[in-house]
């Protein structure tokens, strides 16, 4: 199906025969569009708040100089909007990170049940902010994991930070830990969390591409969380790196399920 991909081709007459020979570059020409598309992303993500900043600093100097309301107000907004800019920095940093170290095998001894609390604490103002209840079930006895500690911390803290983000105020967010003999997705003994929220779902059109950088089911709703488009990204990054699974399971108007399997 040469048509429809990208090829380069050298062709030499010999003999009466033509030979042609191609090689395919589809694979390079993909590679390029999507660092094109990424690098694009990110300045339109820098830009939008950056853009406020400067609009809001000539307001300041000009009609607003004089009017001690509207400054502290201005301020305000600027301050959010550049901490939008540092949550995408630091997801993009992340990233880069998790990104770059793929091929390295985590070898730390992490204690999940002991993060999961920790996560639930640090967490726990945004739950309350949001009404959202928190709560986790697992095993009596502690559960842990080879891996590295900070990005399975990072893991917990997108997934949860999501469903209370998107799980609609009001509700309960459920994170159960649990640990089996054998699952097929990682072919061995594993340890499964799960994030339950009951918010409004997404979308099935949107699963197969969720974990994209820079993709948002309802863009809205996550630059007004202040969500990076970011985070599931960096989550299945992590997952890949751990040789685990991440699943999505989620039905409009119920809410959402995220999976992880992660070998024991
Ligand atoms: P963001 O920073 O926008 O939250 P993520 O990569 O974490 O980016 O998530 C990608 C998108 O998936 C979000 O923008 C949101 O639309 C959707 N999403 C993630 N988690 C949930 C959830 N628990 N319920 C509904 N939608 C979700």
């Amino acid at each position: 199906d040469v048509s429809c991909r990208y090829v380069r081709g050298v062709g030499a007459v010999q003999g009466g025969a033509v030979l042609v020979s191609f090689i395919d570059v589809t694979p390079v020409e993909q590679a390029g569009q999507m660092r094109r598309d990424f690098v694009g992303n990110v300045s339109h993500e820098l830009r939008t708040p950056l853009t406020a900043i400067m609009g809001f600093i000539e307001t300041l100097r000009g009609p607003a100089r004089d009017d001690a309301q509207a400054r502290e107000r201005f301020l305000v907004i600027m301050e959010q909007e550049a901490s939008r800019m540092n949550r995408l920095v630091g997801d993009l940093l992340s990233l880069n990170r998790v990104e770059s170290e793929e091929r390295v095998r985590p070898r730390e001894q992490v204690d999940l049940s002991a993060q999961i609390s920790s996560t639930l604490n640090s967490l726990g103002p945004l739950a309350a902010e949001a009404g959202v209840e928190l709560i986790s079930e697992g095993p009596d006895h502690p559960v842990s994991l080879t891996g590295d500690t900070d990005q399975i911390r990072q893991v917990l803290t997108n997934l949860i930070e999501n469903a209370i983000k998107y799980g609609g105020s009001g509700g309960e967010v459920r994170i159960s830990l649990s640990e089996v003999d054998r699952d097929p997705a990682v072919r061995g003994p594993a340890v499964r969390l799960r994030v339950t929220d009951r918010g409004p779902g997404i979308d099935p059109i949107h699963l197969p591409r969720l974990t994209e950088r820079f993709y948002r089911a309802d863009s809205h709703r996550s630059r007004q969380k202040g969500g990076t488009g970011l985070g599931l990204a960096i989550v299945k990054h992590i997952v890949n790196r751990h040789r685990g699974r991440l699943r999505v399971e989620s039905e409009l108007g119920k809410g959402s399920t995220f999976t992880v399997i992660l070998p024991r």
